[in-house]
């Protein structure tokens, strides 16, 4: 068997302490997992019923570092600062008792968003896809192993903007917590080895220019720093 055309290269990370890199195999989000980002979205009181999932393609993540180019067809690109997780094992319909043993370890990324087209496709009630799947959409840092730093319950998660704090937040507000999430996702979809979880944003989301240098961290854990080209 041979390709036609040369395979696309497999989208990765960096792991902390290790040569390795974690292949990324695909992107999961969260939405309205913080209490306080989903009243400053006017969503309707938040329900645990029905956790809000969407994705961005594998070869939306950016490295640490890296630059991410503005997006095209935007005058509204936002940051949302986010613990991600990401696994090392999946499966489906998997017991929240035992989801944390799927976790390779941890990090924080940014969920870039074009606000304004999300906004535009809420009012029309049609997917999110151009808001959230763009490409560079994902910024992520070195991923921390959980063999090194175990499953925080407890991180403070922040960003900072031009050196101004512009999110900051306890993970443990999260309204879904991480095994909860990948117990809900693994309802939906058959989760695998590689997979990262985007576990949702704090308050205070807003406009990213050009020039603008963020500095996001999920305390104890991993940092990422880059700038808007
Ligand atoms: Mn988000």
């Amino acid at each position: 068997m041979s390709f036609m055309f040369p395979p696309s290269i497999v989208p990765s990370l960096p792991i902390t302490g290790s040569d390795a890199r974690f292949p990324v195999h695909r992107i999961y989000c969260i939405g309205r997992n913080y209490a306080d980002h989903a009243k400053e979205m006017g969503a309707q009181a938040v329900s645990r019923a029905n956790p809000v999932f969407f994705m961005k393609p594998a070869d939306a993540v950016v490295a640490d570092g890296g630059d991410v180019p503005y997006p095209p067809a935007t005058r509204e690109l936002h940051h949302e600062v986010e613990m991600v997780v990401a696994l090392a094992r999946g499966g489906r319909d998997i017991d929240p008792a035992g989801a944390l043993d799927r976790v390779f370890g941890y990090g924080v990324g940014l969920d870039l968003t074009r606000r304004d087209l999300q906004a535009a496709m809420k009012a029309r009630g049609l997917p999110w896809d151009v808001a959230k799947g763009f490409d560079a959409s994902a910024p992520v840092s070195a991923l921390r192993a959980a063999a090194e730093v175990g499953h925080p319950p407890h991180a403070r998660l922040s960003l900072a903007v031009n050196g101004e704090v512009r999110q900051q937040a306890e993970i443990a507000d999260m309204i879904f917590a991480v095994p909860e999430i990948i117990a809900e996702l693994s309802k939906l979809f058959e989760l695998k080895t590689g997979d990262l979880i985007f576990t949702g944003t704090p308050a205070g989301v807003g406009p990213l220019v050009r020039g603008d240098a963020f500095h996001a961290e999920l305390q104890g854990i991993a940092t990422l720093e880059g700038r808007i080209a």
